[in-house]
């Protein structure tokens, strides 16, 4: 979409389709990794932002986990990720360097969608991250807010990072939906599990419960099988084995019946 300026116009030919920004390594694939998988798979331009570099994680270094995440990414088959360097576990959409670094990313990739991972529970950055996102694509759409690139470093190394628009527009915004909430839509994502399982296990430091590894909630061995859980349940409500679920303040605005289905 454009908004009559020649620059966005020009912009959107070459932005990507979805970008997937998190506080850390490993939550977008946790949280919605098999729709990333499935829309790569479909021939989507899919990159992913993560903000910080987990400096404060309880088990692997920075560079071990960016390591992971590069073995993740070719495992979802997404066209490319950056990692900025913000601080970890101060993750905020009251900071407005913090608001700056997304949309920054923002007017460079130029994403038509957004898409906020992983739930907000339980981790402050986690709460944090649908605030920061919603916040960050709004004054991306502001020329008159200068943002310029953070930090980052990209895989794959020669990703060419362009230089920002004026301006972007998202089309959509859209949140991780938690367990138990009603969701907005949901993504089918039965064909692409063996890719969001083969990305998670890229992840040993974080994953695996090596001897001398500190005991977490995603290193405890029934995690993975909790995150089938939560995707058996939209599957069961999508009439689908598998599904991941969104939720969104937006609604499409269409000009025929969809193809999609509703359930
Ligand atoms: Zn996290």
């Amino acid at each position: 979409m454009n908004d009559g300026n020649p620059d966005t116009a020009t912009a959107a030919r070459a932005g990507v389709d979805l970008l997937c920004v998190s506080p850390h390594t490993d939550d977008a694939e946790i949280a919605c990794g098999g729709t990333l998988a499935r829309f790569a798979a479909r021939g989507r331009r899919v990159w992913l932002l993560d903000l910080t570099r987990g400096e404060l994680g309880s088990n692997g270094t920075p560079d071990e986990r960016w390591r992971e995440a590069a073995g993740a990414s070719a495992a979802l088959g997404i066209a490319g990720r950056l990692q900025a360097a913000l601080p970890d576990g101060f993750i905020s959409a009251e900071r407005p360097e913090q608001v700056a670094a997304v949309a920054a990313v923002i007017r460079s990739l130029r994403p038509r969608w957004l898409l906020a991972a992983p739930v907000p529970r339980r981790h402050p950055d986690h709460q944090a991250i649908p605030a920061l996102v919603r916040k960050a694509a709004f004054m991306a759409r502001l020329a008159s807010w200068p943002a310029a690139l953070p930090e980052l470093r990209a895989w794959p190394a020669t990703a060419a990072i362009p230089a920002p628009a004026p301006l972007w527009i998202c089309e959509a915004v859209l949140t991780v939906c938690p367990p138990g909430e009603r969701p907005n839509l949901y993504v089918d994502v039965t064909e692409s599990w063996a890719a969001k399982l083969a990305a998670l296990r890229c992840y040993a430091t974080q994953l695996e419960r090596a001897d001398g590894a500190r005991p977490t909630v995603i290193n405890e061995p029934a995690f993975l099988d909790q995150v089938e859980r939560w995707s058996r349940a939209w599957g069961f409500q999508a009439g689908v084995p598998l599904a991941e679920a969104f939720a969104t303040d937006q609604a499409p605005l269409l000009e025929d019946l969809p193809a999609e289905r509703w359930v």
